[in-house]
């Protein structure tokens, strides 16, 4: 198996039958992209020599056109495998806006549908045919393909045929046969998981034989990672959304109640949220994502459980209310932030209190599944491999990268809360940390960290004058620091290995030996000042304008309407008629004529000529055209 690991932007010329200017030249004429990304002309190439591959390109980096361009150019009919009824829809309907013959075969179709498809098929004008895994082995459809002698398999999620991925699919599994039904048929299988493990297991069980084994960066440059103290969720994730006001973002929650509870108090601010989790039933889980593909919807506050379906490419923030248990977790989530290649943030919040929760949650779910040690263990260290990259110490592109085993060549990623100098540290981190570790001995390490907060803010509770905790020394010690400040300082210590929360359910604070060595003055402390405000503006400044150089903000607004509004003609998601990417681009370039308007990254022929008029009467009713 050659494994071959391409630089970003590496542009590789390999001296094959189809030249690297047919490719181009599809490309331009369909999807109007003048380039190619690094490792597609590999991966297009192979898909045309017929030799098995697997592409492994993270969220976003563009696999979808390295199986769509083989069939254009040699002429034939190619498959892709798809899990998901929503994603070769919306797949389907993009291809068909750019020109392409694409067809998908599924249950959500009518009879009358379904026939006209066979017909399309059977006469060879589709170029790919989209089909889940199940309806594929059936047969009838085997039978259907085997007259028109496919000679291309592509695997799209091909990670769910592997157990150790994230979205096991025993359907899958069954795809390992089409190298029988098939002997002529090249697969290829494609995934943005990273994991050495599942990328061994897609290899084995889809029967690859020499393999082009493609992995690109996993690198998402065009993100800003920040993992901000958590002291007020509720407020700071609405600061964020605010910051990308009207734009897309996913709020990722935990629990199912905190989903709901936080859409709800967003919707108080007159957000355009809605909660999603595996919960609801089916038909309010799809009504909720289509809300949110068709821009009806700007922010869906979910579990984990919303993920695969999601295409919308111009989703400006991920957030996290709190952390996942692993990274890989996190890496596929935030996958979802910024896929149409413009700057997009991703923010977690971070308290130690969710390491805790984690734990527990694993535990209990590994001792009622009758699992021991042995299944929760490895769970742990991948959490210690989360918790690890919350510290404000590493910068977080080059942690991530480095996790999944490349190198990050950059000294500064100018990309993370860490590299844009924006965890601020307390300057007398020890003196404080004393403070804490002091009012934990003073009442007996026998209450958790609220209490303890309570004692140093100076609060009158029924718990302290149950205790009679006002007239400790400590008590008041810290007056002026919000409780809830106090709380993640206290919480912080705990992470640090500092001081120790007992995990029999009470979570209450003891001193441990690092405890003492801070207290005798033995041992220096830093720790990051928890935020008051989350951010201030001048983030915004730094990072989230940088795709914004040259455009007519007002003018992109009312192309953004005027997508909008064709799509919903259409019945197809915004995304599907032009993207943010290409929005931006006009709002920049302001094109008023056909050749202009061709030159727009994004625009093809079809498109020019469906919806070139409509869009440069809005851009000439808007004002004057740029100088070009
Ligand atoms: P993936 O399947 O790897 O998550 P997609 O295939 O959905 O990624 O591609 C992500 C985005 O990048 C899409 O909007 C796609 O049109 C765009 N894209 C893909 N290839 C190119 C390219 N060569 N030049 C410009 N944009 C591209």
């Amino acid at each position: 198996m050659a494994e071959r690991t391409v630089e970003p932007r590496t542009v590789t010329v390999c001296p094959t039958r189809t030249r690297l200017d047919d490719i181009l030249a599809a490309v331009k004429q369909y999807w109007g992209f003048t380039r190619l990304r690094p490792l597609q002309e590999t991966a297009i190439q192979a898909e045309v020599d017929g030799r098995d591959s697997l592409v492994v390109l993270p969220t976003g980096g563009g696999k979808s056109l390295c199986y769509q361009v083989p069939p254009l150019i040699t002429d034939r009919t190619d498959v892709v495998v798809s899990p998901l009824i929503s994603l070769m829809k919306d797949q389907v309907d993009g291809l068909r806006a750019c020109g392409y013959p694409a067809a998908a075969l599924h249950s959500g179709m009518t009879p009358d549908d379904r026939r006209q498809t066979h017909n399309d098929i059977l006469a060879g004008s589709c170029r790919l045919i989209f089909v889940a895994p199940e309806r594929l082995m059936a047969p009838g459809f085997l039978s259907l393909l085997s007259r028109i002698d496919v000679r291309a398999f592509a695997i799209d999620e091909a990670h769910c045929i592997s157990h150790w991925g994230h979205d096991f699919r025993p359907e899958y599994r069954r795809l390992a046969e089409l190298k029988q039904h098939f002997p002529q048929a090249s697969l290829h299988g494609y995934t943005a998981t990273a994991t050495e493990r599942v990328r061994s297991d897609i290899v084995e069980q889809l029967g690859l034989s020499d393999p082009a084994l493609l992995v690109g960066r996993f690198d998402r440059p065009n993100l800003v990672y920040r993992v901000v103290p958590r002291v007020d969720v509720r407020q700071q994730v609405h600061e964020v959304i605010e910051r990308h006001r009207d734009e897309a973002a996913i709020v990722y929650c935990i629990s199912r109640r905190d989903t709901e509870s936080m859409s709800a108090f967003l919707q108080r601010k007159g957000v355009r949220a809605d909660h999603y989790h595996a919960g609801l039933d089916a038909d309010q889980r799809r009504r909720t994502q289509e809300a949110f593909s068709n821009e009806d919807l700007d922010v869906v506050v979910a579990t984990v459980a919303f993920g695969m379906g999601i295409d919308r490419s111009n989703v400006r923030s991920v957030i996290h209310a709190a952390m996942p248990k692993s990274i890989e977790h996190y890496q596929q989530e935030t996958g979802r932030a910024g896929r149409d290649g413009l700057e997009a943030e991703c923010v977690l919040f971070y308290s130690a209190a969710d390491v805790m929760k984690w734990t527990s949650l694993l535990t209990k779910s590994a001792e009622e599944a009758g699992r021991g040690e042995d299944v929760i263990q490895p769970q742990l260290v991948l959490l210690e491999h989360l918790r690890a990259y919350c510290q404000p110490f590493h910068c977080r592109h080059r942690r991530l990268v480095e996790y999944f085993g490349q190198s990050y060549e950059a000294s500064d990623c100018k990309a993370c809360d860490v590299c844009l100098d924006e965890c601020e540290n307390i300057e007398d981190a020890t003196a404080t940390a004393q403070k804490i570790l002091s009012c934990v001995a003073r009442t007996e390490q026998m209450f958790g960290a609220k209490h303890i907060a309570d004692v140093l803010a100076g609060s009158d509770t029924d718990m302290i004058r149950k205790w009679g905790h006002q007239d400790l020394s400590t008590h008041g010690l810290m007056t002026g620091t919000p409780r809830k400040r106090l709380v993640n300082l206290v919480n912080q210590l705990v992470d640090q290995g500092l001081l120790t929360r007992t995990t029999d359910g009470f979570h209450t604070l003891k001193l441990n030996a690092a405890s003492w060595e801070v207290m005798r003055g033995d041992r220096k402390v830093r720790m990051q000042l928890p935020p008051e405000k989350t951010t201030g503006t001048s983030r915004r400044d730094k990072t989230a304008d940088r795709g914004w150089i040259g455009v007519d903000r007002e003018l992109f607004e009312s192309l953004r309407a005027l997508r909008r509004d064709i799509a919903h003609q259409r019945h197809v998601p915004p995304f599907v008629i032009f993207s943010d990417a290409t929005l931006r681009d006009m709002a920049r370039r302001k094109p008023t004529s056909p050749d202009s308007f061709l030159a727009i990254h994004g625009v093809g022929e079809k498109k020019l000529a469906d919806f070139g008029d409509t869009f440069m009467a809005c851009i000439k009713a808007h004002g004057r055209p740029s100088a070009e």
